[in-house]
């Protein structure tokens, strides 16, 4: 059999003309079909007086309301449901700070758009048919686990369905079923890492990771690349979308995520005045979905802060937009001292310390008012208080305290890493 480059070698490399024509119609269809259907949507496309029939190019976009996270949480449980109740198959959630879960219901069409979702990424990463993966995000509520087996069922994958947690059934299951692929959130590789180390264990037929929910920096990608010997992709997609891979993933040429220009049409905003920016320009991306039936997001912000990095055809041959691997969220953004960054700047300053391991902590503490930051790091011998200083001094121009922690000595979380904690240092 041939290699597969393409999952869906058509949808992925139509020219930008077939792209433009295809997103009109799932526009104008997806207006359509939010305004006859769900009273949620009405009455939002009414307050900015549109009707289904004004929309007739691709700019009519702009004359659409935002929909945010606090609307998902406000129609809990699917109040934004477009679809008979009785046409749901599967429900998938997460819950935020707030407590209020945000809900997406599939039809049969939005699990058979979400396994295609998956399954370009797959293949994209350079698994073919038959090839074993691991899917070690939970089956459950979160999204994770499902959305990379709807996909890997489709693309004729070997599926391992590990779920989480157990790093050591984890690695023998990888080795005794000659697991090529894994599916995780970038922070568990870490785990693997350190018990593959510590066992003095290897995993030969292992050739790429999949990772998601999480950014993390290239320095990070690195090391899970060198130790593993792996390829690691970056994939993209939360649940007001539809799931992990819904909107992209990097390729193996690594200049940016594609988009499925296809299935979500893309603006990148200014995240204060919700103004387009120009390509190359950060701002917040927003996504409308093109063929989503139980809950379609219109111009959904995500908070996710990245850039166009180009609309021309990638040396991968893919045709569809790219943007740049999320920088941070714009509800992430720390500022101590004055001085702005995200905690996937610290850790881009802190894995260029040799010795310094992938386990640390962003310690905002808040002294009646005033906010100062404090970072602990997992580090081998050799590893000095001052040469981590010295480092965030020059990468992000201030000097935190903290303090160097042996190997495995700090909290670990299962799923998705927990970075930044905050502490109010009163009294
Ligand atoms: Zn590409």
């Amino acid at each position: 059999m041939n290699r597969l480059r393409y999952w869906n070698e058509r949808a992925e490399t139509l020219s930008r003309d077939e792209l433009a024509a295809v997103q009109l119609k799932g526009l104008q269809w997806t207006v359509k079909h939010v305004w006859a259907n769900n009273e949620f949507y009405r009455r939002k496309l009414a307050e900015v007086s549109v009707e289904p029939g004004d929309i007739r190019s691709l700019d009519d976009i702009h004359e659409l309301p935002f929909l945010t996270k606090d609307d998902f949480r406000d129609q809990y449980p699917l109040n934004m449901l477009c679809m008979p109740r009785g046409s749901v198959r599967e429900m998938h959630m997460s819950s935020g700070s707030t407590g209020t879960p945000v809900v997406m219901a599939y039809t049969e069409a939005d699990l058979t758009q979400w396994a295609e979702c998956m399954a370009r990424c797959q293949i994209m990463a350079g698994l073919q048919p038959g090839d074993a993966i691991q899917i070690m995000p939970t089956f459950g509520l979160f999204n994770g686990g499902f959305g990379f087996y709807h996909g890997a069922r489709r693309a004729g994958l070997f599926t391992v369905p590990a779920s989480s947690g157990n790093t050591a059934r984890q690695i023998m299951l990888m080795r005794d079923f000659k697991v090529k692929a894994m599916g995780a959130v970038v922070s568990y590789s870490a785990r693997i890492i350190e018990m593959l180390d510590e066992k003095g264990w290897e995993l030969p037929d292992l050739k790429i990771g999949i990772f998601g929910a999480e950014s993390f920096s290239d320095e990070m990608r690195n090391r899970v690349e060198a130790r593993l010997g792996i390829k690691a992709f970056d994939i993209y997609g939360m649940t007001e979308t539809g799931g992990v891979g819904t909107t992209g993933m990097d390729c193996e040429a690594r200049c940016g995520i594609h988009v499925w220009e296809d299935q979500y049409l893309t603006e990148i905003v200014d995240p204060v005045t919700g103004a387009p920016v120009p390509d190359g320009a950060v701002g917040e991306v927003i996504f409308t979905s093109l063929t989503r039936e139980a809950i379609p997001v219109i111009r959904y912000r995500t908070r996710d802060l990245t850039r166009v990095v180009s609309r021309e055809r990638c040396a991968c041959g893919r045709t569809s937009l790219r943007i740049d691997r999320i920088e941070g969220r714009c509800d992430d953004m720390l500022i101590v001292k004055g001085v702005n960054f995200f905690p996937k700047q610290v850790e881009q300053a802190l894995m260029e310390i040799p010795g310094v391991l992938p386990e640390y902590q962003i310690i905002l503490e808040n002294d009646h008012g005033v906010t100062d930051v404090r970072i602990n790091v997992e580090a081998q011998e050799g590893v000095t208080g001052y040469m981590v200083e010295k480092q965030l001094k020059e990468r992000l121009g201030f000097s935190p305290k903290g303090d160097i922690f042996k190997p495995g000595t700090l909290p670990r979380s299962e799923g998705k890493a927990r970075r930044v904690f905050h502490v109010d240092k009163q009294g």
